[in-house]
């Protein structure tokens, strides 16, 4: 592993201090936030208003980039899927998912993942290592520019919305992640509304209260996968030991920090999480509280013998929900022809 950092782990405001510390002017600082955050600048030549010394200096000290593209997959409903290698040779994955009127970034904060959920082909392999912020936010410029490249037809917005639904679990990574939002939502970084980002999490207890505290006003979806802890521990083994109690109390107080509906993520897995009677127990659970749920049929591994939910068994779920008073919407999973399932393009190709 190199030991020069990513330029782009630092946040707008230590590029500033940076560059006032290296006795450079100001301005430089300001000059060189926009090559990073604005012009997603790839290469040191690129920045042509910076004196060479700086930018040498800055090299000597600083790695500007640590992803590179292995392979590209787009799917028939246009989502395109990415597998980066990083400087020691590890893979992620980052997917584009386009909607309606603008595209959603789908982002990996680890290699690897240490949950061992039952139905996520990233829980396969255990966890290798935590991304660092450099590595996260390249995954947006690396998109961004894949965008600039080749725009999707009839988008009419540039905007994107970013998920940290990819490979890993966020909150185990928040020191790498707490500064990768302040870039992205830094007016002199990816200027990014909070709107417009949304953490996923299995809910780690010690995550989830470091989250309340820091209040970032960003989205927050958490994964359920049982309606009892003893049915969540059997999907979802390791998060299944924080109490669903506690994870949802500590949800709803993000909800409220951040003045934000809390969403909750419910895989529906055909036998095991679509039972009318655990439709039920979430109901009421939730009922009273400002969550809504996305229910999502499984996504199938390739080499497990777990089954989505049959549609009609979506929609009765759906409306055991609705009738109790909780809001709930099916999400359907793009890129089924791609890999594009949670983690399966970098297993096929481990
Ligand atoms: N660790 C975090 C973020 C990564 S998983 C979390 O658990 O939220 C992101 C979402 O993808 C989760 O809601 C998870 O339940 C869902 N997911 C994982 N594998 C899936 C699959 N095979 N089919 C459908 N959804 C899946």
């Amino acid at each position: 592993m190199e030991d020069k950092p990513l330029l782009r782990s630092l946040v707008p405001d230590q590029i500033s201090t940076l560059i006032s510390a290296s006795s450079a002017s100001a301005y430089r600082g300001q000059q060189l936030r926009q090559w990073l955050f604005k012009h997603d600048a790839t290469d040191w030549e690129q920045m042509g208003n910076l004196p060479k010394l700086l930018r040498q200096n800055l090299a000597a000290r600083f790695e500007l980039t640590g992803l590179q593209l292995q392979e590209k997959q787009v799917s028939a409903d246009r989502t395109r899927k990415f597998l980066f290698s990083l400087r020691d040779g590890h893979t992620i994955e980052s997917v584009i998912i386009p909607m309606a009127d603008h595209a959603t970034f789908c982002l990996s904060t680890q290699v690897g993942c240490a949950m061992a959920c039952t139905f996520c082909a990233t829980a396969r392999g255990g966890l290798v290592r935590h991304l660092s912020t450099g590595e996260i936010i390249e995954q947006i410029l690396r998109l961004r520019l894949d965008l600039k490249d080749e725009p999707l037809p009839g988008l009419r917005e540039r905007q994107f919305n970013v998920v940290f639904m990819g490979m890993g679990e966020p909150l185990d990574n928040w020191t790498a992640l707490e500064p990768a939002l302040q870039t992205m939502m830094h007016p002199d970084g990816l200027a990014m509304s909070r709107r417009r980002i949304q953490v996923s999490t299995s809910g780690p207890a010690a995550g989830l209260r470091l989250l309340v505290a820091a209040a970032p006003g960003v989205g927050l979806t958490l994964s359920l996968g049982g309606s009892t802890d003893q049915e969540r521990r059997k999907v979802m083994p390791v998060p299944g030991r924080t109490s669903l109690q506690e994870a949802l109390t500590l949800a709803a107080d993000y909800g409220r920090v951040a003045g934000r509906r809390v969403t909750i993520a419910w895989v529906l897995i055909k036998d095991r999480t679509d039972e009318p009677a655990q439709a039920q127990r979430l109901a009421q659970m939730l009922k009273g509280h400002n969550f809504k749920v996305n229910l999502i049929p499984l996504n199938p591994l390739t080499d497990s013998p777990l089954a989505p939910t049959a549609n009609p068994a979506v929609l009765a779920f759906q409306q055991i929900l609705t009738d109790a008073g909780v809001p709930a919407f099916v999400r359907a999973s793009g890129g089924r022809d791609i890999d594009a399932a949670c983690g399966q393009l970098r297993r096929r190709r481990q």
